[in-house]
């Protein structure tokens, strides 16, 4: 059995130390979104594969038997490709994914299916927005400059943000209720625009947003093909044959 975690999560981090613990043979696959990723304990490789055609090669050149994705929820693209690759391979593929978050009582959510339509929600007044998607779909945000915008990334801008107006947090999740409900307050948030990524650490800003009565402009996930699906490393590790391997 040779295995490839596709990561980029807090899940697949999880994983990465299950499958070393169990002695599992893993090659842990980071996209190189960001500049210091998380040390991880499996052979990392790092970078695109080159579409579907170049994971295909990969699969086939290095001996891949399982292919685990878990990747973010938003990374489609990567997902498809895996989807893709495995088939004409014909080696199985099990994706590692969160539950997206349901609302809770007291939640004001808009629901909207992307990125385009949140810009749309967006109220026509000037607002103080919390633009917590990461960095690559700010720029649509642009056709609206009368907001103020609060970016949270991971690593410090290398070119001039596409946002005017815009102040930038540099932090890395976990982020907690009473950190995130502290942010919003300084900055004067008065709307929360968001993707529907799942998870306990990236849910604090919406649990802040309750807390502090604002509205939350959630995105959906995109609509991938039909695959299988794990919501925990128990039924990743029983889907590899490895069950009592567990315990990190
Ligand atoms: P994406 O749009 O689905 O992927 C674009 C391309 O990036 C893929 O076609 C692939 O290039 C490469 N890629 C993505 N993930 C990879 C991986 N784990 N290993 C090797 N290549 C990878 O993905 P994305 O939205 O840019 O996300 C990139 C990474 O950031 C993923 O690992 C994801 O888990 C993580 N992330 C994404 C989000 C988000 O909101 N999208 C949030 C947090 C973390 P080739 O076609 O050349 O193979």
């Amino acid at each position: 059995m040779r295995v490839l975690l596709l990561g980029g999560t807090t899940e697949a981090s999880l994983m990465a130390r299950i499958l070393a613990q169990a002695g599992v043979d893993a090659i842990f696959s980071y996209a190189g979104r960001t500049a210091a990723p998380r040390h991880q304990p499996l052979p990392v490789r790092v970078g695109g594969f080159g579409g579907t055609n170049g994971l295909t090669a990969y699969l086939r050149d290095t001996g891949i038997t399982h292919v685990i994705d878990a990747t973010h929820p938003f990374a489609a693209q990567m997902s498809k490709n895996a989807l893709t690759a495995c088939a004409k391979v014909e080696i199985p593929l099990l994706a590692f994914e969160r539950a997206p978050w349901i609302p809770k009582p007291g939640d004001n959510w808009l629901t909207v299916p992307d990125v385009v339509n949140a810009v749309a929600a967006l109220p026509v007044m000037p607002a103080k927005v919390f633009l917590a998607i990461g960095k690559q779909l700010i720029s649509v945000f642009a056709t609206r400059p009368q907001h103020e915008y609060l970016l949270r990334l991971v690593d410090s801008p290398e070119a001039p943000l596409p946002l005017a107006n815009a102040n930038v947090v540099i932090a890395r999740g976990p982020f907690t209720e009473e950190g995130d409900t502290a942010l919003m307050q300084h900055h004067c948030i008065t709307h929360v625009v968001a993707k529907n990524a799942g998870g306990m650490g990236a849910r604090a800003k919406l649990d802040a947003a309750r807390a502090l009565g604002l509205p939350v402009i959630l995105i959906d996930r995109p609509v991938m093909p039909p695959r299988v699906i794990a919501r925990t490393p128990e039924d990743v590790m029983t889907w590899l044959g490895h069950p009592a391997c567990l315990g990190v």
